[in-house]
């Protein structure tokens, strides 16, 4: 026994629990992006009647081959009020009500009109450019199910099955606080020995993109009094979700398991069997979910795609919170692997139809730049055995 936490483990402790956050109503014009908190129903069929799918003539197919009588019209939106007599043809739209009596319709295009009369010479079949009712959708089927991320086609679904507004799960609200005493803000000018702080935008962008709000707690330094006050601070402004970046090595460990007591709880916290990955920690502060990030930014940025990234689907109620992977071949050799699971940061290309995923040479949990030139994660399974070009693997796509 390594003492190491499989990531899966992990992840699995890390959703532990949780529950998707309640719900509220917005209007469709403000619902793409969100995930719907109950199934859908279509309010109504979809076309409500037969209706042609194209401008021509209805007619009674056995009527034809021949010369009919024009009677009357259906348009889109002004049915015709007469039923199709034997013998007889109807003008009609794309849209427009097939009239009881007409079970086909000849397109214009193959009906040549003089005056009253219509001749058709084609062969038409029972149900030509006819949409039956419901042909979409009939009422009461579930249209979109609880737990699907709105897009727009989900939209359009909705506002057809004729529901305004949409029942949403309510935004994850995150706040992310970034620890070190060797940190300035972005624009500042770092004094010596100091860096500019970089982790915390990465994470509000990804949870952003995640269909959070995320909000930015600024800096602290390795102090208790003012780690445990932004900590608090979380908790009281009832967030879903607080992310800490840095304080993690060992001994600064102690800080935060002494700030997470302090708040009458006690840490989760493991060794992960990952790299880039240090240790992580986990506390429920009582209705805010605090996730400890290591500081290094590429492990930042990995455990968050990993661990926060799954999390807020989960608040999110996505029925799909697991980060996807996808086939691809190596494009260069592996040495095998020890016992952590790696996720090394890689290039895509593609070469005759198979996408190549080539692992950076350097793969330092520091370099924020080969992180941001990179495509994807290659995923390196703990004790893999050596690899060569063109061996099949696995990927995480990273976004975009
Ligand atoms: P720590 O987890 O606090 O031991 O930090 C590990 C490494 O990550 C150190 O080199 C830190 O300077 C760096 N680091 C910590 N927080 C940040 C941050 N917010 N942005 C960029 N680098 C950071
Ligand atoms: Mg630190």
């Amino acid at each position: 026994m390594s003492g190491l936490t499989p990531v899966a483990d992990a992840l699995a402790m890390m959703l532990d629990g949780v529950q998707p956050l309640g719900q509220e109503m917005v209007a469709l014009a403000e619902a793409d992006g969100r995930v719907l908190a109950d199934d859908l129903v279509a309010t109504r069929s979809q076309p409500p009647a037969a209706v042609s799918s194209m401008d021509g003539y209805a007619v009674r197919a056995a009527d034809l081959p021949g010369t009919l009588a024009v009677a009357g019209e259906s348009a889109a939106g002004r049915p015709a009020l007469t039923t199709l007599a034997a013998g007889t043809a109807m003008r009609i739209f794309t849209g427009g009500e097939v009239p009881d009596g007409a079970d086909a319709v000849v397109m214009q295009e193959e009906a040549v009109r003089q005056g009253d009369t219509v001749t058709m010479n084609g062969r038409v079949h029972v149900g030509q450019f006819v949409r039956p009712k419901g042909l979409d959708f009939t009422e009461g089927v579930t249209g979109l199910a609880a737990g699907s991320r709105l897009d727009p086609r989900g939209i359009a679904l909705a506002a057809a099955m004729n529901h305004a507004t949409l029942p949403v799960r309510r935004h994850p609200r995150v706040a992310i606080l970034s620890t070190g005493d060797e940190l300035v803000r972005p624009g500042q000018a770092p004094g010596p020995g100091q860096i500019v702080s970089s982790n915390a935008f990465a994470i509000a962008a990804l949870v952003r993109r995640e269909g959070g709000i995320p909000e930015d707690f600024g800096i602290v330094a390795d102090r208790l009094d003012d780690t445990l006050a932004a900590v608090k601070r979380a908790r009281d402004e009832g967030f879903d979700v607080l992310v800490t970046s840095g304080g993690a090595s060992v001994g600064e460990y102690d800080l935060m398991r002494d700030v997470i007591e302090r708040m009458g709880t006690r840490p989760g916290f493991w060794k992960i069997a990952m790299r880039p990955g240090k240790p992580l920690m986990m506390a429920d502060l009582g209705g805010t979910r605090l996730i400890g990030l290591p500081g290094n930014p590429v492990a930042s940025f990995v455990c968050s795609l990993l661990f926060l990234g799954p999390l807020l689907r989960r608040f999110s109620g996505l029925v799909d919170v697991m980060t996807p992977t996808e086939p691809a071949v190596l494009g260069r050799d592996l040495p095998a692997n020890d016992l952590r699971a790696d996720y090394l940061r890689s290039r895509l290309t593609e070469s005759e139809g198979r996408l190549v995923a080539t692992p950076s040479s350097v793969q330092d949990s520091s370099m924020i730049r080969v992180l941001a030139e990179a495509d994807a994660l290659v995923l390196r399974a703990p004790y893999a055995e050596a690899a060569r070009a063109g061996d099949p693997c696995r990927i995480i796509r990273l976004p975009r």
